[in-house]
């Protein structure tokens, strides 16, 4: 856990413990191929480690950003990261260099790239409910690990959902904390930035952040991986803003066919308005859809109820379909 001590008002951590190396990175790796992937701030490119052949992936950060010093918010990404060294679902962080106008992360590929793409795939190519229970069950425990730390991430969206390798399917890692905080003294409510699909009511309102906040966009994640579908888009910003506001989802038939009736109430847990009415991560590991029995839950709509004692299956049974998305 990052140290309080370290930790500004806004839920910054100023403390690291990785050596920055000063020395040039291009001398200890050779880049190789097209970058990996881009996002608001940073550029992400495949390198090779030349003492260890290792393959790696560099985030090239700009130090400067809109003529702003931003120092401070990627020291703040490395100490989070540091911090999440133990969790298995976090990518590991294993270098830093600088130099004038860059700081450069030294980071685990995640090979399989963003879920993402899976989310928007055809439906061969597309993630099945139970390739999306095992997923969101792996997003939960790292999730609750952060969340024990008191660590909010505030972007978890495809784009910051990775994957060890995409066929066969492997595990998640999430990356990304470029906008997370420490909760224990975040005086500061979030600013909008970027896409408006993931983010939860309290922070177009201006409320105070939580961890329940990174529950809201569990909650829009696991809709979009089962129904290739993003529940709050709108025609314009606006539109959308007010979907989110007025919690204004589609739970039709139409839209879940195929899916179990257990998985939309496990997104109906998430998407509630009021914070703290909403599930924690400790809950929804423990929500029937995640904790129960594999084969009872895609029996779409012919669930027995929770109350009735499940009947063992054999492994060797077939498994009904699923199609994650139309
Ligand atoms: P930003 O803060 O600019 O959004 P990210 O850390 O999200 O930066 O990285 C941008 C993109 O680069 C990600 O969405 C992903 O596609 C790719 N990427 C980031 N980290 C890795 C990694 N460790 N392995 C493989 N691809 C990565
Ligand atoms: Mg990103």
């Amino acid at each position: 856990m990052p140290d309080s001590r370290m930790m500004n008002k806004n839920g910054m951590v100023s403390n690291i413990q990785t050596r920055i190396r000063t020395d040039s990175f291009k001398s200890n790796y050779d880049l190789v191929g097209k970058e990996l992937g881009r996002g608001k701030f940073a550029v992400v490119k495949k390198c090779i480690e030349k003492a260890t052949g290792k393959e790696h992936a560099a985030k090239f950060l700009r130090k400067r950003r809109k003529g702003e010093d931003c120092r401070t918010d990627i020291i703040h990404e490395i100490a989070v990261l540091e911090s999440a060294k133990s969790n298995p679902f976090v990518v590991s962080l294993l270098e830093v260099y600088e130099d004038t106008s860059e700081i450069i992360l030294v980071l685990e590929c995640a090979a399989g790239g963003e879920i993402f793409n899976q989310c928007v795939a055809d439906n061969d190519e597309a993630f099945t409910e139970q390739d999306v229970i095992r997923l969101v069950r792996q997003i939960l425990t790292g999730v609750a690990c952060l969340h024990r730390n008191n660590v909010v991430h505030l972007d978890l969206k495809p784009q910051n959902i990775l994957l060890t390798s995409s066929r066969p399917l492997g595990d998640i890692r999430i990356v990304d904390f470029g906008l997370s905080r420490c909760m224990d003294n975040v005086t500061e409510v979030r600013e909008i930035v970027g896409t408006p699909e993931y983010v939860a009511p309290e922070i177009l309102n201006f409320e105070p952040i939580s961890t329940a906040t990174d529950m809201w966009s569990i909650g829009v994640l696991t809709y979009v991986m089962l129904t290739g579908e993003s529940p709050f888009l709108g025609g314009d910003k606006q539109e959308t803003f007010l979907n989110i506001s007025q919690v204004n989802v589609d739970y039709s038939q139409d839209v879940f066919e195929g899916v179990s009736s257990l998985a939309v109430d496990f997104i109906k847990s998430l998407l509630v308005k009021n914070p703290r009415k909403r599930a924690t991560a400790e809950e929804c590991l423990k929500h029937h859809w995640l904790s129960g029995h594999t084969h009872l839950h895609l029996l779409s709509s012919h669930l027995p109820s929770l109350d009735e004692p499940e009947t063992e299956q054999s492994e060797s049974e077939p498994e009904p379909e699923s199609p994650a998305s139309s």
